[in-house]
């Protein structure tokens, strides 16, 4: 049985990396995945996904308005094979579009795998996030630490001086410089770094 999968996480935490692993790992027992990832995203260039260890991968583009099932409903017609769906940036889906990859589940039985962001750098659910949230068979964290040790569960957002912006619209995409994983207390606090090299910083300005 296919199932829809939920694989979330903080920023940087190597989402990516684990998408274009499990990619190849179809590809190596002869299967043919279908790499999808947000249009959104220009970060590294139009339609493939990019690891921060420097691997990438060609990929479909997904705008607000892309039907996900009719996409692979037309290639399958189109004589392709396609025998899983990879989605990267999934906290960008619509809800609309969730329920498009488990009709994809349900009614094509192939597997779907969402790799996404679980909140957004206020602590809030992205849509895409909160409706694989409910809708997925399968969801699974995917681990990465704040710089005290503890476990990464918020991203947040940084101006170029590490200071933690606590308002700002919901979706401006940038690298490791403007996105910090951190733990819940110190994405509360706002401290982006140990105390000494904020010192370090004050004393440099
Ligand atoms: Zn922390």
């Amino acid at each position: 049985m296919a199932s829809l999968y939920f694989k979330y996480s903080a920023m940087n935490s190597g989402k990516s990396t684990q998408l274009l692993q499990a990619h190849y790992n179809y590809r190596e027992r002869g299967m043919t995945p279908l790499a999808v990832t947000a249009a959104i995203d220009d970060r590294y260039g139009v339609g493939k996904i990019t690891a921060r260890i420097g691997l990438e991968l060609p990929a479909e583009l997904f705008a607000s308005d892309t039907d996900l099932f009719a996409m692979v409903e037309d290639k399958i017609a189109a004589g392709e094979k396609i025998h899983a769906m990879l989605v990267d940036e999934a906290q960008f889906l619509t809800e609309e579009q969730v329920a498009q990859c488990a009709k994809i589940v349900d009614e094509i039985g192939i597997p779907v795998m969402a790799y996404g962001l679980r909140t957004d750098f206020l602590g809030k659910f992205f849509p895409g996030s909160e409706a694989l949230m409910r809708m997925a068979d399968n969801i699974e964290e995917i681990k990465t630490i704040c710089w005290c040790g503890r476990k990464a569960t918020h991203t947040a957002r940084m101006d170029e001086n590490g200071t933690v912006l606590k308002e700002g619209e919901q979706i401006s995409i940038g690298g490791n410089d403007v996105y910090i994983a951190l733990c819940r207390k110190h994405h509360t606090t706002g401290q982006s770094r140990p105390e000494e090299n904020q010192n370090v910083l004050n004393n440099a300005a």
